[in-house]
């Protein structure tokens, strides 16, 4: 079998379980300003970045009827929680094991995540084995224009490669993060949840349901 050109990888509920936690620290500062956020809107936050999610969160909060002075106050309320949860994200099952095996075929890997430098950061520190992912595309990233599920984030990370999208994999946990990978070309990689077992992934998907079934 062919190995892909490179693999590119998110890191929120694909590499590390954070997800769980992020919808937790966006539950906790809505319910601040008495709006509930159920599962439905959790799902389309994932995969999405911190202030596009902000924006998100603050309609609903004033489609409620509810007072916030704006994206700043809802993240002065929800950072604190975020970062104190994310500080101990666990890996995904699987997770260590692809992306040293990977490195070992020398296979080229690239982060391609919403998240900002400072937050990997935080969330990567107890987990050495993503260093080995030294090419990554932040969702803060100068070169980056929109955030998923437009396709820049991928395009970028298989650019700074020296790779084509099209001969890539892309391993994507959230509609919005698998959306951008398919729209970029790659072969994409989703890996599903509880929370995203009724979601709608784009077709031709490879679906897994534990990252220990990736062969390469
Ligand atoms: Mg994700």
């Amino acid at each position: 079998m062919a190995y892909p050109a490179a693999c590119l990888f998110d890191l929120d509920g694909l590499l590390l379980d954070t997800e769980p936690l992020h919808a937790r620290a966006w539950r906790d500062a809505a319910r601040s300003f008495d709006t509930d956020l159920d599962p439905a809107r959790l799902l389309a936050l994932r995969g999405r970045r911190r202030l596009d999610c902000a924006d998100q969160v603050l309609a609903w909060i004033r489609d409620a009827g509810h007072p916030c002075d704006g994206r700043e106050a809802l993240l002065a309320v929800r950072q604190p929680i975020a970062e104190r949860l994310l500080a101990q994200a666990p890996a995904m099952a699987g997770a260590e094991r692809l992306v040293r095996n990977c490195y070992g075929l020398g296979v080229p890997m690239a982060l391609a995540t919403s998240s900002s430098r400072a937050a990997v950061e935080l969330k990567a520190a107890p987990h050495r084995w993503l260093e080995l992912i030294a090419t990554r595309v932040h969702g803060d990233d100068a070169e980056l224009g929109a955030g998923k599920p437009a396709p820049d984030v991928f395009l970028i990370a298989a650019a700074r490669l020296g790779v084509d999208a099209a001969s890539c994999w892309a391993f994507e946990d959230s509609p919005a993060g698998a959306m951008a990978a398919a729209a970029a070309g790659c072969r994409v990689h989703v890996l599903l949840t509880e929370a995203t077992q009724d979601a709608v992934f784009p077709v031709g998907s490879v679906m897994l349901e534990s990252l220990e079934e990736v062969v390469l």
